[in-house]
């Protein structure tokens, strides 16, 4: 069927049964024929005819956290080509003309940074900033924009206005704005794609679409520019003033793309002249602001089991592994009935045109077989090549209730690179992560479902017999090892659900250490053969840093371990953890550099091994519950190796981490905001959760609540939680019970908005013998939010320190009477460093 053939989505079932030659589909709207033929219908969605026009004054409608309110202009549908009424067809609409979006922000965090951007970035005077701070709504101007949805109450507010006469240019003006805009849009995740899923399943199942995902896109009249950016010129990510929200109730904006986890409403800026960049183009600012429940669609799928076979032979020329992988997975919907799921099957073709769907199939406990549809997305760019051919909807011919079995079984075949020791030839782009080290995901994603698809399962690999250099890891505890029909077998599994449960396979020697005490797991080490003779020493190295965090933490969640080596990188190296795993690589340099990765970290092997060993804890056991959270598992994971390093290696290999961090912040990075919540949509991401999270956790508020209360807070977190979501705020929540201290102001200002504030103090010594003080007044240039800093006093070798509260850019103070009553007073800001500062100034009155 062509795309432009004359279809209509809420006709679609007429029009198929016009084209078709069998009136099978007519009989049934949930047979694959008819879903693909109101698939194929909106694959490119149009802006209809100037004549069509409606009249925009007046027009709003509301989504999510914000307004739209029109006072004048146009208003054209967006409906499959070639719609004979494309009012009725909308996938959306196009308005030109005066109005103007109005919103709030929930949380006290983000209501703060988006206050102080504000005052900044916007020169909004700081009183109006500071309403904004304190709950006001915000009002921008916009001109042009368009709506992509299927949700009925926001297309009747287009379609029924008043119709209006406008000249032929509309049309063509309105279409410019719509693929320039699309262009740049889907360098992330499709619009058009989402769009034409919901529009989809809300008429073939002649259903209920008010949860349908909204996309709404504006030009507002001065860059937004929302996220935590470059403070200078040379900015990697140059904003427009283009603003995008995307509301999505369903969680199902993405379920893989970890730049997009999590989402139950967003308000982004969005807009960058940078396609590359796109898919970094959504901040969220706004949402939900519960303290107790983090994010989830309100219904998803639950991951019962997943049950995965796979086979690898090495092909010819001995770089590419060939893969053929089975799963069954048993899953039920949670949180209401479920009638559709979206499976995406791994893909990854090392060779091209290699990857293969063999079959999938949906079953019902009574043996029914469901409809299956494969939804290619548009190539557009290589995100969206990752989704060719690998994303299929399956609809049910009934609702599922809640808890109701529903078995999937996917069949598919691929080429997998695999850990064999080689390079980049050019000796310049080295290999990362993923690519090049034999780790491979096995289970399709589902979605709705929830953030990282954590599966309980078991998974075997069958190896050629007669081909002793691979080997295999396994997420999980390894079960079984067996030799079958030529292949050498190893069977993997975990009664608990497991996030990035990886099969990874390599030309490796391996050392099987079994637990040395009932309180260590079993060690797997997978080295490549030139380095085999350092297998004892990663393993001896495991188990002290296991022993050091489970004094600290509760017991390793595992009773095994698989670590194994990925091809060398040059001038650098990117360790992952996935379940139960640590992949390492180690870094090529020119001889000489070496010094470069380690004069600030000494130890660094060590430390990244007892990072990625942390994950375990931070990552696995407590899992960010959004992307806003992502923060926890890197910040938390260095933390502890940080602590580590200091407890087994000397002071000074935790003093060095942490001098290079503060400098780091105060001096080298140029970003105005470190925002921790924010940092996955920064260019700053890697310093901001490495660098910044660890010197704040552990410099800034280990002091403040003390190292009991600090430990205590982190450990009830991990006990009271395995294996569940966790939140930015129940963070807060676990340091404020151990502390018994109001950590509000901390969080918002430290861990929420980010900032590194300028600080300066002017003081002067008042009064003489016993009644000798400073007053003074310390000032920050960061205009909104409450901190506190430490003044200190010295006379001869006496001290006064007294901590003086900042809020919304000043605080007065008067210190306890001064020591001694004469002699000269020397007065510093903050000479230890409390509290990260670009500088800190301090005048004599
Ligand atoms: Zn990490």
């Amino acid at each position: 069927m062509s795309r432009s053939a004359p279809l209509l989505l809420t006709t679609a079932l007429l029009a198929a049964s016009l084209l078709a030659p069998t009136t099978a589909i007519a009989d049934d709207p949930l047979s694959e024929d008819a879903l693909q033929a109101a698939w194929d219908a909106t694959a490119d969605p149009v802006v209809a005819a100037s004549a069509l026009a409606r009249d925009a004054a007046g027009l709003q409608f509301t989504v999510g956290p914000s307004t739209y309110a029109w006072k004048s202009g146009s208003v054209l549908p967006i409906a499959p080509a070639g719609s004979d009424d494309p009012w009725d067809d909308a996938l959306g609409f196009v308005i030109q003309g005066e109005g103007s979006i109005t919103t709030g922000f929930d949380d006290r965090g983000e209501a703060l940074a988006f206050a102080n951007h504000l005052a900044t970035k916007l020169d909004v005077p700081v009183a109006d900033a500071k309403a904004v701070r304190d709950g006001m709504q915000w009002t921008s101007p916009v001109s042009v924009g368009f709506v992509l949805t299927a949700r009925p109450d926001v297309l009747n507010a287009a379609r029924t206005q008043a119709e209006l006469a406008t000249d032929d240019k509309a049309t063509g003006q309105a279409q410019r704005i719509v693929d320039k805009r699309l262009d740049l849009l889907r360098g992330g995740q499709d619009p058009i794609r989402m769009v034409r899923l919901d529009a989809m399943l809300a008429a073939q199942r002649g259903g209920d679409a008010s949860h349908a995902r909204v996309l709404v896109d504006v030009d507002t009249d001065r860059a937004l520019e929302l996220e935590p950016r470059a403070k200078h010129g040379g900015n990697r990510l140059t904003r427009d003033s283009w603003l995008t929200q995307v509301y999505d109730e369903s969680g199902l904006w993405s379920t893989r793309n970890v730049s997009e986890l999590g989402n139950l409403g967003e308000f982004e800026a969005g807009g960058t002249s940078w396609r590359t960049v796109a898919s970094q183009a959504f901040p969220r600012a706004g949402g939900p602001d519960d303290h107790t429940s983090p994010p989830m669609p309100p219904m998803h799928w639950e991951p019962i089991h997943a049950d995965n076979t796979v086979q690898a032979d090495v092909a010819k020329g001995r770089n590419v592994l060939e893969i053929e992988a089975t799963s069954q997975m048993v899953l039920a919907p949670r949180g209401g009935p479920g009638s559709w799921l979206v499976v995406e099957v791994p893909f990854h073709e090392e060779r091209k045109e290699s990857w293969e769907l063999q079959g999938i199939t949906a079953t019902l406990a009574d043996g029914t077989e469901l409809p299956v549809l494969d939804l290619p997305a548009e190539p557009t760019d290589r995100w969206d090549k990752r989704y060719a051919g690998s994303s299929n909807l399956v609809v049910l011919g009934r609702p599922l209730d809640e808890g109701e079995a529903l078995t999937l079984t996917v069949q598919w075949k691929d080429t997998l690179p695999w850990a064999n020791l080689s390079t980049d030839p050019s000796g310049t782009g080295a290999r990362s992560l993923g690519h090049g080290t034999g780790l491979q995901s096995v289970i399709p994603a589902i979605s709705p479902g929830l953030v990282g698809n954590p599966w309980p399962f078991t998974t075997r690999v069958g190896l050629p017999a007669d081909d002793d250099h691979i080997d295999v890891a396994i997420s999980g505890l390894t079960t079984r090892t067996w030799t079958e029909d030529g292949r050498r077998w190893t069977e993997a599994s975990s009664a608990t659900p497991a996030m990035w449960a990886d099969v990874a396979l390599g030309d490796w020697i391996s050392l099987e250490a079994p637990a040395p005490r009932d309180d260590l797991p079993a060690l797997r080490v997978h080295l490549f053969r030139d380095e085999a003779q350092a297998l004892p020493g990663v393993a001896n190295e495991a188990y002290k840093v296991i022993d050091y965090y489970q004094r600290i933490l509760p017991p390793f969640p595992w009773k095994e371990l698989e670590i194994f080596q990925s091809p060398d990188m040059w001038f650098g190296f990117v360790w992952i953890a996935p379940h139960a795993m640590v992949a390492s690589t180690q870094a090529k340099v020119i001889t000489g550099m070496g010094k470069y990765f380690t004069e600030d970290a000494p130890h660094l092997s060590e430390g990244v091994l007892a990072h990625e060993i942390a994950h375990q804890y931070w990552g696995h056991v407590a899992r960010p519950a959004s992307i806003k959270d992502f923060w926890i598992a890197e910040t938390f994971a260095e933390t502890f190796s940080c602590l580590y390093v200091g407890a087994t290696y000397g002071e000074d290999a935790y003093r060095s981490r942490m001098d290079e961090y503060k400098k780091t912040w105060e001096q080298e990075a140029d970003a105005w905001r470190a925002s921790l919540t924010a940092a996955y949509e920064s260019g700053w991401q890697p310093t901001i959760v490495y660098n910044y999270g660890p010197y704040v956790m552990l410099e800034m508020l280990r002091p403040r609540i003390g190292d009991e209360a600090f430990f205590k807070g982190l450990y009830t977190l991990l006990a009271a939680k395995p294996e569940q979501p966790v939140a930015t705020e129940e963070i807060q929540l676990v340091f404020e019970a151990a502390s018994d201290q109001d950590l509000s102001d901390f969080f918002d200002y430290w861990v929420e908005g980010g900032y590194v504030p300028a600080l300066s103090m002017d003081y002067a010594v008042t009064g003489s013998g016993r009644n000798r003080r400073v007053e003074g007044t310390v000032h920050s240039d960061v205009p909104l939010g409450t901190i506190d800093v430490p003044v200190v006093v010295r006379v001869g070798t006496k001290k006064v320190e007294t901590w003086v509260t900042l809020v919304d850019g000043h605080g007065d103070f008067t210190t306890e009477p001064l020591p001694g009553g004469k002699g000269s007073v020397e007065v510093e800001l903050d000479p230890d460093g409390r509290v990260l500062a670009s500088s800190r100034k301090a005048k004599a009155r």
